[in-house]
Order: structure tokens, then sequence, then C-alpha cells
């Protein structure tokens, strides 16, 4: 994998070289650019440095707060690369988030450890919230402890979903997730999203929750021998709380793990904007099972 990596900045060369050379050379250096798959080579060589697949995009369903969109690209390294973007709302949101925390997404994750172990230990021994607050403590250890999970920037193939979900909704005023699942097939990759403005309506789509649509496209994909290859949703930054918890966590829900289960996903993508943690099937199952001593260890001596 590392290798093909090496291609990419040969690749960008040579699509500045290309455009200078237009820029320059006027009508007889593009006299030699006639070829229309050279020029449609070009056109997807510079969208793909800047993460730009908007004309590879059509939307399934719109409806008044929202849509449901797929993308169809080539699997290609660019989509592998920090996601590159000039999108005002994409800037801003990072300039908010940048304005409020410096920490990272694991020094998120380590505060939060250290705020549910001290919220376990105020509870009463037979309170029944001590379950919830083990199973929470217990997956955020696998994960700040490397076990399951890796954390890192956010990549370009994350990034078409987000900034598509910024079209639609302000995160900084509105806290909503966003859905979308990937699937591959020979050397190509489908994005189906979910992006959809609550508005205060509480019956749309949002988050883990499977849009109809999508629903249906998914089920129609696998049966044309598309493979499910992941899904991907937004744990979003909550600033202002009386809490101390201000979102953004890269750690799967219980209602996360469920549709993980559910859906048999061998890959899950939480992204908070900034950073994404990818699971692999055989560490959300290893979330899951330590579920099954959180009501042991809840009341017994660690
Ligand atoms: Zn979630």
């Amino acid at each position: 994998m590392e290798r093909r990596n090496e291609m990419y900045p040969i690749k960008r060369s040579v699509v500045g070289v290309i455009l200078i050379a237009i820029l320059i050379g006027g009508a007889g250096a593009y006299e030699q650019l006639r070829s229309k798959d050279r020029t449609d080579a070009v056109i997807r060589m510079v969208a793909s440095s800047t993460c730009d697949y908007e004309s590879e995009k059509r939307i399934l369903i719109r409806q008044k707060n929202g849509y449901t969109a797929e993308w169809t690209l080539d699997d290609d390294v660019a989509l592998r690369k920090p996601f590159n973007t000039a999108d005002s709302a994409y800037r801003a949101l990072v300039d908010w988030i940048h304005r409020h925390t410096n920490l990272s997404s694991l020094d998120l994750l380590r505060r939060n450890l250290v705020n549910w172990s001290r919220f376990r230990d105020s509870m009463y021994p037979k309170d029944p919230g001590r379950i919830d607050a083990q199973r929470s403590i217990d997956r955020l250890r696998m994960i700040v402890a490397g076990k399951v999970g890796v954390i890192r920037p956010i990549r370009c193939l994350e990034g078409i979903p987000y900034r598509e979900f910024l079209r639609v909704n302000d995160l900084r005023r509105f806290p909503q997730e966003f859905g979308a699942y990937y699937f591959k097939k020979n050397g190509r990759l489908k994005i189906v999203g979910d992006f959809y403005h609550l508005g205060g309506i509480g019956n749309e789509p949002t988050g883990t929750d499977e849009s109809k649509t999508a629903s249906l496209r998914r089920v129609e994909l696998v049966k044309q021998g598309w493979q499910l290859s992941a899904h991907l949703h937004n744990h979003t930054f909550v600033f202002g709380n009386s809490t101390p918890d201000i979102g953004g966590n890269l750690i799967p829900s219980g209602p996360d793990l469920e549709l993980y289960d559910d859906t048999r996903v061998p890959k899950a993508l939480i992204s908070n904007g900034l950073e994404t943690i990818e699971l692999l099937e055989v560490e959300i199952e290893l979330l899951k099972n330590s579920d099954r001593f959180a009501a042991e260890r809840s009341t017994g001596a660690e």
C-alpha cells in the first residue's frame, strides 16, 4: 500500500506541468491534449488532489429536509489521502473546533475515561447506572490502550460525505449525525449517504438510522455484486455543555455496535471532522464482548 502512495507526487507534478503548459503555451500546447482521454485524465487528477468529486454524485431522493446521495468513483489511492478541501463550510467548522479545543481525539478519550471513572465511583454500588458507566469505561480503555481501532486524520474518503452533510446542516448550531455506506466492486467504489437536517421534526433518519432509500439501495447494490466495505457516521463536537464532555468522541455507542451487528459491516468509521477511528469487524466484536463482563466488574473490585 505504501509503495502505491509514492506514485502520488509524480501524478501531481504531471498535472502541474500539463496545467502550466496549457496556461503558458496557449493554443499550441492545448493542441497536444486534444485526445479526450488525456483531457479527462487531467480533470480527474486535478479533482482528486482537492478531493472534489461533485460530478460523480447523484441524488437518489430529495426530501424537504435533505437528501440521499450516491457517488461512484474509481477506487483510487487519492481517496486515502488526508482530506484536502477549500470548502468554506468545512473550513469554518475546523476553525470553530480549534477555537474551542486543541485536544487530540485520543486525549479527549483519555479525559473522558477519567470522567467516567469518577462518575462510576460516585454511584451507589447497587445503582443500575453503574453497568452503563462500566461499559463505557471498558470500551474507552480498549481504545485508549490501542487494543482496538486506529485513530488517524480524516481522509478524502470520509471527507466527501462529511462535506456534503455541511451543505444540509450547520454542525456548529445543530449537533446532528449523518450516515454513509461504502461498497466496492472491480476497482470501483460507491458511497451512499443520508444527509438530513432534523430541524426540530425528529422523525427523519439521522446518524446510524438509515433512510428507506439508502436501505433499499444497499440491498440492491449487494445483489448486483457490490461488496459492503464500511460504514461511516459522525460524532460531532458540542461546546457549551454543563458537563465536561465536549463530544467528538471517536468511540462507538451502544446503538452503533447494534447497527454493526445487524449489518455485519467489515469496517466501521466514526469521524469528528478532524480525525477518524477505523474499527475492523474483529475489533467491533471485542468491544461488544466487553459488555458481557461490565455487569460483574461494575460492582466488583478491579
Ligand atoms: Zn455513533
